[in-house]
């Protein structure tokens, strides 16, 4: 089946699907993205996608091209016409095409959109989940807005890819204190020794992710103790779980931390009863 992909206003196939090379995305990295999962054919929290979207989009005084309902039906479109049933969309919005100089395009300087979709096998992501996934710690490079879901993600892809080099699936940043921010795509989370859910708090420090608002929900109908402040690797180390949050992930297991094992090596209960009621406290559309 050919891949689709909505470039400024026309459809595209997936290997004719182009920007032009003074796009500011491309230059400059000056843009913003969305990753949505869509299952059963159908969105996965678009509402919340859509609105941080827009404050990503605000943040950076770059005006969405299209109206947001337009937008929703672009959306829904890249599933149609990719005859999805799981997986992901993602949307990347740039402040446009325009001769480079640092400083922003002429008014009048059209965004560019993008939209493609992709197919995942959730068998996957479950198989993965049941037997848990390692993470390697590296310190904190990135900008100090990162709650702005920008596309330049070079410290991200470093880190992504050092994780990689040590047989590990994701790293996460830590600050000068010597506290997780957050995992190169993904927020992170212990369950504590005394059964408390820990998560950083929201700030310019990470991204608000999505997922791991939906997990909050979860988590309060099911009487947990969720508590909102940053934690340190020892401390994730002696957790009874670890585990990381994110559209393309749901909620993912943590069983080692740089070549440590966390809860025994072995995926635990908080993480898989998280997992299971997820989408249930998530939105379809
Ligand atoms: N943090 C970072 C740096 C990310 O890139 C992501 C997702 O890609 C997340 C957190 C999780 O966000 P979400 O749950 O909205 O996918």
């Amino acid at each position: 089946m050919s891949r689709v992909v909505y470039v400024n206003g026309q459809w595209r196939p997936h290997r004719a699907a182009m920007v032009h090379v003074e796009d500011r995305g491309y230059q400059f990295g000056d843009g913003v993205y969305e990753v949505c999962e869509v299952q059963g054919g159908r969105l996965v929290d678009e509402r919340r996608h859509t609105e941080r979207l827009l404050r990503s989009l605000s943040e950076l005084r770059i005006p969405l091209p299209l109206p947001v309902s337009a937008l929703s039906v672009v959306l829904h479109e890249t599933v149609r016409r990719n005859r999805m049933s799981d997986g992901i969309v993602y949307l990347q919005v740039t402040r446009g095409v325009a001769r480079r100089d640092h400083g922003f395009p002429p008014a009048g300087t059209r965004p560019s959109l993008v939209v493609s979709a992709r197919r995942i096998d959730p068998a996957i992501g479950a198989a993965t989940a049941r037997t848990g996934i390692a993470v390697v710690t590296l310190p904190e490079t990135r900008w100090a807005r990162v709650d702005i879901k920008a596309v330049a993600l070079l410290p991200n892809v470093l880190a992504k890819q050092a994780a990689r080099e040590q047989g590990a699936r994701e790293a996460w940043f830590v600050d000068r204190d010597g506290f997780v921010t957050e995992g190169a795509s993904s927020n992170a989370w212990i369950v504590t020794a005394t059964d408390e859910l820990v998560t950083r708090p929201v700030g310019p420090d990470i991204l608000r992710g999505i997922s791991r608002e939906v997990v909050k929900d979860a988590a309060r109908a099911g009487r947990l103790t969720l508590v909102e402040r940053p934690f340190t690797v020892a401390e994730a180390l002696a957790a009874r779980e670890a585990f990381v949050t994110a559209a393309s992930q749901i909620v993912m297991p943590v069983v080692r931390i740089d070549g440590h094992a966390v809860g025994g090596g072995v995926p635990g209960p908080v993480a898989a009863a998280l997992r299971a009621a997820f989408h249930r406290h998530a939105e379809f559309s």
